[in-house]
């Protein structure tokens, strides 16, 4: 066994996002329903996430399961920037612990790759900024 083959799909860019901080851009037109790449990282336990969470402003941390969650804050895969939107245009699927982004919809070069994170992300704390007109207004 080598190292496992590059999980990345189609090419995704980091930039400055309108949404939060930064984003994930399409780097190139993504047919609707493909996969367009995982987001990796450090495997811990959903207690150890809780406790590092409390400790970053920027939470980069993903549930696989009520045990187990991945923190992404030392991943270098671009699609752990992807932004939540009340109407996104992907969608993430814990898979077997590995967390895939699918595209919902044909996505366009340059278009922001956006996911719906669910309420439960950050508890109702935070403002959601998407901007979408059936914007829930909180994450
Ligand atoms: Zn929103």
């Amino acid at each position: 066994m080598g190292t496992p083959a590059n999980p990345q799909k189609y090419v995704v860019h980091n930039a400055p996002s309108q949404i939060d901080g930064t984003g994930a851009f399409a780097g190139e037109a993504i047919p609707a329903r493909r996969k367009i790449g995982e987001i990796r990282g450090e495997t811990i336990s959903v207690h150890e996430a809780w406790e590092r969470v409390k400790h970053v402003e920027r939470i980069m941390m993903i549930e696989i399961s009520p045990r187990r969650a991945v923190d992404a804050s030392r991943s270098s895969d671009p699609l752990r920037f992807t932004n939540h939107s009340c109407t996104p245009n992907a969608v993430l699927r814990i898979r077997q612990g590995r967390i895939e982004i699918y595209a919902m919809r044909d996505i366009s070069p340059g278009e922001e790759i956006t996911c719906n994170y669910g309420e439960t992300h950050h508890e109702g704390g935070m403002r959601c900024q998407c901007g979408a007109p059936n914007c829930v207004g909180k994450l």
